[in-house]
C-alpha cells in the first residue's frame, strides 16, 4: 500500500475548515497594513538558498531537495525567493517599502517529529526597502494581530538584536573566546564553534543551553546605530502595546539576518515549538546581487497554528456544503432531477445528485450525513403531476410543491 511519503501529511476535508480560517485570516490582515501576496514558483536556483540562507546553515548543509543535478532546490523558505523577485522585477523602483505577503509550502529534510515536517506551509510577509525601526514594530504587530484575530493565547514575544556587518565580528570574537575553553560541548556545538558560532546560543542540548546562558550577549556589544535602532524598536513595541522578553539566546537558524531577530512561542512548548519568527535582513538583496536595500519579514508555520488552534480549543468556521440533495425513484425522475439540478446550480444554490438508484431510505440517510438542508424527492407519483416533495431535514417537515416553483422557493430558504 502506498503512503504519503515521511514528514508529508494530506490535508482531509475535516482539517479543511481550519486551513481555511487560518488563509482568510492571513489574507485579512495583509490587506489592513497593506502587504500584497506574491507566489514565487516551488523550486529556485540551488545558488539562491545557498548564498541567501548561508552555506553553514543546517538547511543548506543538509536539509535541501535538490535536483536537476543540484542546480535546483525545492524551496526551503520564502525571503530568498522574494528578494530574488524584488531585484529580478526592478521593485526598488517600486514605492519603498514594499510589502508583500505569501502563503506557501516549504521543504526540508529534517528528522519528522511533532509539528515538523518535510513538507510544510508558511504564511510569511516582507516589507523591503526601509531600515527605520518603526517598520520592525509594524512588522512585529501584524504578527501579533494576526494571532489575536485567530483567538490564540499565551504567546510570547522573544526578542533579540544580533548587530550588523560593522559590529558583529567583534561580537562572534567574543563569543569564540569565550567558547574556546569550554569542554563537553555536544557534537555539533564542536563543529559549530568553528563554522557558525551564533548557533553555539540556541542549542537545544541541555547542558550545551548552560554555557550558552552565560555567554556574552550580543546586545551588548552592538555598535551605537544597531543600539539606538534596537531601542527605538523596543519603544515602538511599548507604544504598541506589545509585550516581549529580550532572549539574547535568540539568533534564528538562517545566516542573513541582521540587528532584529524575534520569534513566537506558544506557553506550553519544547525548544523546538516557535509557532512563528522573523527578523531584519539588511544585507541581504546585496548578497543576491541586487542594490543595497534593507529589509525585514517573518513566517509562520501554519501546522504549528492549527496544532494550537486545536490545543487550546477555538472553533473554527464551518465550511459551507450544498444544502440541498435530490433523491430520485426510478428512471423517469432521474431525468426531471438532472434538469432540476441544473436549474438550481444555475441560479446559485448548491446541489447534490443522489447517484446509483438506491432506496429512498438510503437516499436521505445519505442527505443527513451530508448536512444537506433540504431534499427534493421525486418520485412517480410526484412527476405525474409535474410535482416534487420538499423535505425539510431539520424538522422532517415536507411538502408538495410544482416543480417549476422549486428554484423561487428554495433560493428563498437558502439565502
Ligand atoms: P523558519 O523559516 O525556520 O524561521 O520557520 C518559521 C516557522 O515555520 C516556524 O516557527 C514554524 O512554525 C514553521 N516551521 C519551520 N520548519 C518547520 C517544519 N519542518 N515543520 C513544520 N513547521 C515548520
Amino acid at each position: 500500500m502506498y503512503r504519503a511519503p515521511r514528514g508529508t501529511a494530506d490535508i482531509l476535508p475535516v482539517e479543511q475548515p481550519y486551513w481555511r480560517f487560518v488563509e482568510q485570516k492571513a489574507a485579512a490582515i495583509c490587506q489592513l497594513y497593506g502587504y500584497e501576496r506574491i507566489d514565487t514558483p516551488t523550486f529556485e536556483d540551488t545558488q539562491l538558498f545557498a548564498r541567501g540562507i548561508g552555506d553553514a546553515t543546517d538547511i543548506v548543509r543538509k536539509e535541501m531537495y535538490s535536483f536537476s543535478g543540484g542546480e535546483l532546490t525545492l524551496r526551503p523558505e520564502g525571503t530568498a525567493p522574494v528578494c530574488r523577485a524584488y531585484i529580478q522585477h526592478g521593485m526598488h523602483s517600486w514605492p519603498q517599502p514594499v510589502k508583500l505577503y505569501y502563503i506557501a509550502s516549504l521543504f526540508r529534510h529534517e528528522r519528522p517529529q511533532a509539528g515538523r515536517y518535510r513538507q510544510h506551509h508558511q504564511f510569511g510577509y516582507e516589507a523591503i526597502g526601509s531600515a527605520d525601526a518603526a517598520l520592525d514594530g509594524e512588522v512585529i504587530d501584524v504578527a501579533w494581530q494576526f494571532y489575536q484575530s485567530l483567538g490564540l493565547r499565551d504567546l510570547s514575544l522573544q526578542l533579540n538584536s544580533i548587530g550588523c556587518r560593522k559590529c558583529r565580528p567583534e561580537y562572534l570574537a567574543a563569543l569564540r573566546a569565550y567558547y574556546e575553553p569550554v569542554t563537553g560541548l555536544c557534537r555539533d556545538c564542536v563543529t559549530r564553534r568553528t563554522t557558525n558560532p551564533l548557533r553555539l546560543l540556541d542549542c537545544k542540548n541541555e547542558s550545551c543551553q548552560q554555557v550558552a546562558d552565560a555567554a556574552p550577549k550580543s546586545t551588548d556589544q552592538l555598535c551605537p546605530e544597531c543600539a539606538t535602532h534596537f531601542g527605538k524598536l523596543k519603544g515602538h513595541l511599548a507604544v504598541l502595546g506589545i509585550p516581549f522578553e529580550v532572549n539574547h539566546r535568540l539568533v534564528r537558524g538562517l545566516d542573513y539576518y541582521t540587528r532584529t531577530v524575534f520569534e513566537f512561542q506558544p506557553a506550553e512548548g519544547g525548544a523546538q515549538s516557535a509557532i512563528g519568527g522573523g527578523g531584519r535582513y539588511d544585507d541581504l538583496i546585496e548578497v543576491l546581487g541586487g542594490r543595497p536595500t534593507p529589509g525585514i519579514g517573518f513566517a509562520t508555520g501554519i501546522e504549528r497554528i492549527v496544532l494550537n488552534l486545536k490545543k487550546q480549543g477555538i472553533p473554527v468556521p464551518a465550511l459551507s456544503h450544498p444544502p440541498v440533495f435530490i433523491a430520485g425513484i426510478g428512471d423517469a425522475a432521474r431525468d426531471e432531477a438532472v434538469k432540476l439540478a441544473a436549474r438550481l446550480r444555475r441560479s446559485g444554490i448548491g446541489v447534490i445528485e443522489a447517484v446509483g438508484g438506491r432506496s429512498l431510505k438510503a437516499q436521505l440517510r445519505q442527505a443527513n450525513s451530508l448536512g444537506a438542508r433540504y431534499t427534493v424527492i421525486i418520485g412517480e407519483e410526484e412527476l405525474a403531476g409535474d410535482n416534487a416533495v420538499l423535505r425539510d431535514m431539520s424538522g422532517a417537515r415536507q411538502e408538495t410543491v410544482p416543480l417549476g416553483q422549486l428554484p423561487q422557493k428554495l433560493q428563498k430558504m437558502v439565502s
